[in-house]
């Protein structure tokens, strides 16, 4: 081998390709590791690392991106030659962590000669000609460096690279030796029956369409036999065995839909007994981390949105062979969400948990909106099913018919962020196992009541308060004439129960709201009336969602609220309705909408949030009375 002071390091044109495309492309810091063929100064492979974690000046690989570089160690007689990152600015060489990083990568793999840590950054507009170590991408460049060990000290210098054609040269020499094989094995055609055989076993293993065909084939004038695959999805293999086989794998072509055919390198073990050597050479190829990979909900003819095939049966999307990691693309869809809201929101809000109990007007409009803006953590409470009626005021549309709407919305939900992690009940709030509901309840970081009955909100309330979950309570009455969001946290402020109480105490509105909050499912109203008040809990919500140390703006929204104790929001979408009047009467340029907060009066004796010795345990009331037939039962039976 080389020294490393005068080796150039060769990129093929694949592994720049990916790098284009994974490295270069999305914003800093973005990075991924580098493989290339076993004691060769030769890149060919690209792993990206979406699940990094990074920082304006660092890039930290993460646990995920090391198990799939030893997979493909192990898999595609690879070996890890290093990390490579981008940077954001014109910053074009190693920074002080990133010296650091190359140092700890030597000394944790002393089998390397050299790590190479490439830095990506856009031109300049004056930047002048590359250097030697320097490779053009486009809009954006490539500077080569290196670490090697110079006796006890390590050495880091940039290193000259060039450009090569070859996605793999020849591989090294194997080091197994093997035994002098039977006479009968010299046969071509007794290799090419036991490729035949191997090849049906392993297709009817992995459950493919149809059997194998199979054909003689020359190649450089050596005789072979040929056989195609179908595997659904769109994926086409052809096979090509020799004589050598099964010590040699067969050559193997791979064609997508779209016409493209590449070589696949067989993942080819001699220490699979021979007879399961092709079965598990093809069931790592078609599973797990590619070279193609099964992957659901196509978009722009490539990416795949998931490889969950769970996720992809509800949001309604196709399997089809991709050749990019669903984790890119998932990568690049919630960069998309949070694009447009920087300083606003945080990335915090992906780890929280929200669940929503009603999935209705309200329900399923803040469900779009909090995952829109980033909520990557939803559980979704609704007995119904979608109904034409539903159309004109909720999230659902015509397809959706039929289904129950938890199913509907989560399906909605994943065709935005295909991330979304959902749980779904297709369940009556009460019909719960009351031990599910606290759990659900309990992991929650924000529960949200939209449902029509003030039974479930008053249970809801039971619950989040006495699992000390904050809780947000959306109503409507009157049509939508009028609506509410109240916020509780629990020992903080007051709970729905107390704040019920109050409103009832103003005389003009409660005849209208007496069969309680949320109303509305059944009532003529405006969909522009029902989303007037939803977004003023979505933007709650968010608000909520925030922790202390986000550096976000949407805080302000919500403190002055809690330091006041103003936590009853109510609103009105008709001029003169409700308090509104008597309040605002005077005021000038006063009309529909109108929004005022109040600050609802906790009550001693409340059982949810009064004083200790009026409390009761939220799972000693029965979320359900027993069935009438239940009680003549067990009346007959005692009697
Ligand atoms: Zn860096
Ligand atoms: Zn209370």
């Amino acid at each position: 081998m080389a020294l490393p002071q005068n080796l150039t390091i060769c990129f093929s044109k694949r592994a720049l390709r990916d790098i284009e495309r994974n490295i270069a492309q999305p914003q800093p810091e973005q990075g991924g590791a580098l493989l290339g063929p076993i004691g060769q100064p030769l890149i060919s492979h690209l792993i990206p690392d979406p699940a990094a974690r990074t920082t304006g000046a660092s890039y930290f690989p993460s646990d995920q991106l090391t198990s799939k570089v030893q997979e493909m160690e192990r898999y595609h007689n690879l070996e890890f030659k290093g990390i490579i990152h981008s940077h954001p600015g014109s910053l074009d060489r190693l920074s002080g962590p990133d010296e650091e990083a190359l140092a700890e990568g030597l000394r944790i793999n002393p089998h390397m000669d050299y790590f190479i840590a490439p830095i990506v950054t856009r031109k300049g507009f004056f930047s002048g000609a590359l250097g030697e170590h320097e490779l053009d991408l486009g809009q954006t460049k490539l500077s080569c460096y290196m670490g090697y060990n110079r006796g006890s000290r390590i050495e880091i210098s940039p290193v000259p690279v060039q450009t090569v054609r070859a996605a793999m040269p020849d591989r090294p020499e194997p080091t197994t030796t093997l035994a002098p094989s039977a006479p009968a094995s010299h046969s071509p055609s007794f290799a090419f029956s036991r490729f035949e055989q191997h090849l049906k076993q392993a297709v009817k293993h992995l459950n493919l369409m149809e059997d194998p065909r199979f054909f003689p084939l020359v190649q450089d004038g050596v005789d072979l036999r040929g056989s195609t695959v179908q595997v659904e999805g769109g994926l086409e293999l052809l096979f090509m065995a020799g004589g050598g086989y099964p010590v040699a794998a067969p050559v193997l072509l791979a064609t997508l839909e779209d016409g493209n055919t590449e070589q696949l390198q067989m993942p080819w073990s001699l220490e699979v007994p021979a007879a399961e050597r092709l079965t598990r050479a093809m069931k790592d190829l078609l599973s797990g981390s590619g070279p193609y990979r099964k992957g659901y909900g196509v978009i722009l003819g490539k990416s795949a949105l998931t490889d969950n095939p769970e996720r992809a049966a509800i949001a309604g999307w196709s399997g089809r062979f991709v050749a990019e990691d669903p984790a890119v693309i998932q990568a690049q869809v919630r960069e998309g969400l949070f694009a447009r809201s920087q300083g606003l929101l945080s990335q915090h809000i992906r780890q929280k948990r929200v669940l929503i109990a009603g999935a209705g007007s309200v329900g399923s409009y803040m469900a779009e909106q909090l995952v829109r803006q980033g909520v990557e953590q939803i559980t979704l409470i609704d007995p119904d099913g979608v109904e034409l009626a539903n159309l004109n005021r909720s999230s659902y549309d015509l397809a959706d018919v039929g289904r129950t709407k938890v199913d509907a919305l989560a399906c909605r939900l994943l065709n935005i962020n295909p991330g979304v992690e959902i749980t779904r009940s297709p369940l009556d709030l009460f019909d719960h196992d009351p031990e599910t509901l606290a759990s659900w309840i309990e992991a929650a970081d924000l529960v949200i009541g939209t449902t029509d009955q003030p039974k479930a909100q008053q249970a809801l309330n039971r619950y989040a308060h006495g699992l000390g979950t904050t809780a947000l309570y959306v109503g409507l009455y009157d049509g939508a004439q009028g609506g509410e969001v109240l916020l509780v946290i629990p020992e903080k402020t007051p709970c729905y129960a107390c704040a019920a109480a109050t409103r009832q105490g103003f005389q003009e509105v409660s005849s209208s709201v007496d069969y309680g909050t949320g109303r509305v499912s059944g009532e003529m109203a405006l969909v522009a009336d029902i989303h007037h008040v939803a977004s003023g809990a979505v933007k709650l919500a968010l608000a909520l969602l925030l922790p202390p140390e986000a550096e976000a703006n949407l805080k302000a929204f919500v403190e002055p609220l809690l330091e006041s104790g103003q936590t009853f929001l109510t609103f009105s979408m008709v001029p003169n309705y409700w308090f509104y009047p008597q309040l605002l009467g005077q005021v000038p340029g006063q009309f529909a909408y109108q929004s005022v907060c109040l600050t609802p009066e906790k009550s001693d004796t409340c059982p949810v949030c009064g004083a200790p010795e009026h409390r009761i345990d939220p799972r000693s009331i029965p979320l359900k009375a027993p069935a009438v037939t239940d009680l003549r039962a067990v009346l007959a039976e005692a009697s």
